[in-house]
């Protein structure tokens, strides 16, 4: 095996680098039925990148050497990590008692790869694992709880929400961030690398939106939003243009048709109505569903373009129409802001679209977009400019109020729009062009470690740093500014001597807005590593936009972050002492999509909570300006987050979670809350199966095998949850012997058994209909795109009325469900 000593290591690494990317790209060539594929060793002459280096017009196909960039350590931590655990899997027991303090991974001492520390029997009786097991090494677990609390600081998070929001810093042209993110945890004391990735994306080259009456030009919108003197961010002379990420090129003239959400059922809605879409343009608006999703269904029923808009009427009470004033004078929303984003068809699989299920690396081979980004060209407008295009269609075709009840919510009436649904005669035209520059170009991860006792128990939490506009106070940079606090904070447990139970991986995710893509090229590559030793993701994208507590988990998650919750003092209480927990109303959404957890969770099977403060729309909260050029510091300062104080409290709430995920003894997940959620997700699927074509017997039958499959899953998950509990009561009373290999081993199994459990819920085959997702429980929903879709398989083949497919999904989950019984109860 290789040594890590310096001179030839670069070469080393990346030779076991190669090694490790011949794998992915067996699975690959299976799974694109080519053969033959391999990757040729990278040139290790390595120049300096940075953003303005001139993008790759395309990375080649064929196995040509090509530079890479600085970030060999990393290369070096994983290919150590990756190569060490199969050793670890065999010699698990003996290195259960042995791993005090000797797996320094990305540290000062690095260890052979591939020659595991040998236990040394003799001194095992004597050893913790940990040396101050069950508390922390070299602090306490009150003093480090307690540091977590007190060091994130209201200034500073402003600071870095100022830096991050400063200027554009939109994915693969923010490199100059990604390397000041590095620079501020390592100088924080956590040890951090950048990784990148060569991803296809677009950037905007020009565009234009015309209303066009008898060929003439009758409105030509600005495609621009104001610029605001109070804001500075909005007249940035490089603040970036209003376009749809992967969005296709075209220039189209046609009549067009008011779509309202552009959900599946309003399409339906319309095709009942026999209104004619083909080689119409869709006039869609934002919300309800995520939008690829809306130019998706418009392509799949042959219309030519689809132009999305901002309707106030989704803002809730807070709308210039009930006297609030717009922003920046008031809270309501800037009539000229333009929602930015991406249009990837984000359900059918995330990530790079040229490289699904395995890592954008140089040289990978690239597939085709066909099916995975639109066909058709797309474009968001403000309502200010969407209004002549409204009025426009007045009195031509149904109006909407003669459809359901979800095309009742338009708030433009009070400007004259009618909401008729057309299509406009062929007169009355939109001329809409999109012209987008389609490159493969590098994109920056910026990882960062710190080593716990425990290498192959990890914790890893990310946040985007990529975003649409110049600004992104909110999106993602509330969340950045409250990791960088988080980061600080542990850096300060640090130096005071601490050292993790567990190994902690920080993340700033770049590529997130165009469709995860940081994230999802990275878990892709590392996905044996993670597979075999993550316990936890944790993802903050927006961390503070409002006073809203949110979050979304596995079921495994419920009770750590309700209980972490209850530990942090709320800025807005009403009586004093009153917790997060105590304002907030203990909802916890299924996971979907939307965010960086997609790939965790959804392909790697790895528990994964999403947190963050929002904004429900209630009649007091400002409007926020999603994806538009007002996410900008000025907003976040004087409606967001005055005074950061949210910023603050979700960095304590990030850090003391990641604490206890890292530093109780028995990782403290809940296996019972697992089997509710599969209780509750049935009970979802029997209400469906009802309303759907298959007949009562079948249905019956279909259910008494799962309901028997999950009644035995709660059993088991009682027990081992009892089990559990039993062994951390003994380890926190005075009771724990002093050495005990027996106790050891137990504790060692029963966190083994937490982590992978998720991962027993992984179908290796994946959906029907997009095979990218592997989870037979957790799915974004396949015409939803954001909202978590449960038992994705059984539901759409129930949607489908498919017999054979509804028969295979039982027994899948069935599987599924009886295996992790069996690793429970194993
Ligand atoms: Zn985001």
């Amino acid at each position: 095996m290789a040594s890590f000593a310096e001179g030839g290591r670069v070469s080393e690494v990346l030779e076991e680098r190669t090694k490790y990317v011949q794998s992915y790209l067996r699975f690959v060539e299976t799974e694109i039925g080519k053969r033959g594929l391999t990757m040729h060793e990278k040139g290790s002459n390595m120049p300096q990148q940075n953003e303005h280096t001139p993008l790759l017009v395309r990375v080649p196909v064929d196995n040509s050497s090509r530079a890479r960039y600085p970030h060999t350590t990393v290369r070096r931590f994983w290919t150590i990590a990756l190569t060490a655990i199969p050793l670890l899997t065999i010699a698990i027991v003996l290195f259960c008692i042995a791993i005090g303090g000797q797996s320094d991974l990305f540290g000062d001492h690095p260890t052979e790869s591939g020659s595991l520390p040998t236990p040394r029997l003799s001194s095992l009786e004597a050893k913790l694992p940990h040396a101050a097991w069950p508390a922390s090494e070299g602090i306490s677990y009150a003093k480090l709880k307690q540091i977590l609390e007190s060091t994130p600081d209201a200034s500073k998070a402003r600071e870095w929400s100022k830096y991050y929001a400063a200027g554009p810093h939109l994915a693969g042209k923010n490199l100059s961030q990604a390397e000041w993110t590095q620079d501020r945890w390592q100088e924080w004391g956590v040890k951090s690398e950048i990784v990148s990735y060569d991803v296809y994306i677009n950037y905007p080259l020009d565009h234009r939106l015309a209303l066009l009456a008898d060929g003439e030009v009758s409105f030509e919108a600005t495609l621009e939003e104001d610029v605001l003197e109070e804001d500075p961010t909005t007249s940035l002379p490089d603040r970036v243009p209003v376009f749809h990420g992967y969005s296709a090129s075209g220039d189209v003239t046609a009549p067009y048709v008011y779509c309202n959400y552009g959900t599946y059922e309003d399409f339906e809605e319309l095709q009942k109505a026999n209104i004619s879409l083909a080689g119409k343009i869709a006039f869609i608006k934002y919300g309800g569903i995520f939008r690829g999703l809306k130019v998706k269904r418009a392509s799949d029923l042959g219309m030519v373009g689809a132009i999305i808009y901002s309707d106030p009427g989704d803002d809730g009470e807070m709308t210039e129409e009930n006297g609030h004033k717009p922003y920046p004078e008031g809270p309501a929303r800037n009539p000229s802001s333009v929602q930015r984003g991406s249009v990837e068809y984000l359900s059918v699989a995330p990530g790079d679209p040229t490289t699904i299920g395995y890592p954008s690396l140089p040289g990978a081979p690239r597939q085709s977009v066909d099916g995975k980004i639109p066909d058709i060209p797309s474009l968001p407008v403000s309502y200010a400019e969407a209004l002549p295009f409204l009025k426009a269609l007045n009195g031509h075709g149904p109006n909407a109020s003669s459809f359901s009840a979800d095309w009742q919510t338009g708030g433009l009436a009070y400007k004259g729009v009618d909401y008729s649904i057309g299509p406009t005669p062929d007169s009355i035209t939109i001329n809409l062009m999109n012209k987008q520059e389609y490159v493969t170009t590098p994109l920056w991860n910026v990882i960062g470690i710190i080593n716990g006792s425990i290498s192959d128990e990890v914790i890893v939490i990310g946040n985007h740093r990529d975003a649409w506009i110049a600004g992104g106070a909110g999106d993602p940079n509330s969340g950045s500014a409250a990791l960088n606090e988080v980061i600080r904070s542990f850096g300060t447990a640090l130096s005071a001597g601490w050292k993790p139970l567990r190994t902690i991986v920080f993340a700033s995710w770049d590529g997130e807005e165009y469709g995860l893509i940081g994230s999802t090229e990275w878990v892709e590559e590392y996905l044996p590593w993670l597979s075999e030793a993550t316990v936890a993701y944790v993802n903050v994208d927006v961390g503070a936009i409002g006073p809203y507590f949110r979050t979304a988990a596995a079921p495994v998650l419920n009770q750590a972050i309700y209980d972490i919750t209850a530990q942090v003092q709320s800025p807005n209480q009403t009586v004093k002492g009153q917790t997060v927990r105590d304002i907030w109303n203990g909802h916890i959404s299924t996971m979907g999509s939307g965010s960086d957890f997609t790939a965790f969770q959804d392909f790697a099977g790895i528990a994964s909570i999403d947190v963050g403060f929002g904004t429900p729309g209630g009649p007091d909260s400002p409007v926020y300006h999603y994806h538009s050029n007002y996410d900008s510091f000025h907003w976040m300062d004087t409606y967001g987050d005055p005074g950061f104080l949210y910023h603050v409290t979700i960095a304590k709430i990030i850090g003391l979670l990641i604490a206890k995920l890292v530093e109780e003894p028995v990782v403290s997940f809940s296996a019972a809350d697992y089997a509710a959620g599969l209780e509750k997700y049935l009970t979802s699927v029997k209400d469906l199966a009802h309303r759907s074509s298959i007949d009562d017997t079948a249905s019956k039958h279909i259910f008494s095998v799962l309901d028997k499959a999950v009644a035995g899953f709660r059993k088991a998950s009682t027990a081992f949850d009892e089990n559990a509990g039993a062994l951390s009561a003994l380890l926190a009373s005075s009771a724990v012997p002093e050495s005990s290999v027996e106790l050891f081993k137990s504790v060692r199994t029963v966190n083994s058994k937490y982590k992978l459990l998720e991962r027993e819920f992984l179908y290796a085959p994946g959906l029907d209909s997009r095979t990218w997702f592997k989870h037979v429980v957790f799915a974004p929903g396949l015409w939803t795109g954001y909202a978590g879709a449960t038992f994705p398989g059984l539901v759409e083949a129930l949607d489908d009325g498919n017999s054979t497919a509804i028969a295979k999904w039982v027994a899948i989950i069935e599987e599924k469900i009886v295996g992790a019984t069996g690793l429970l109860e194993g």
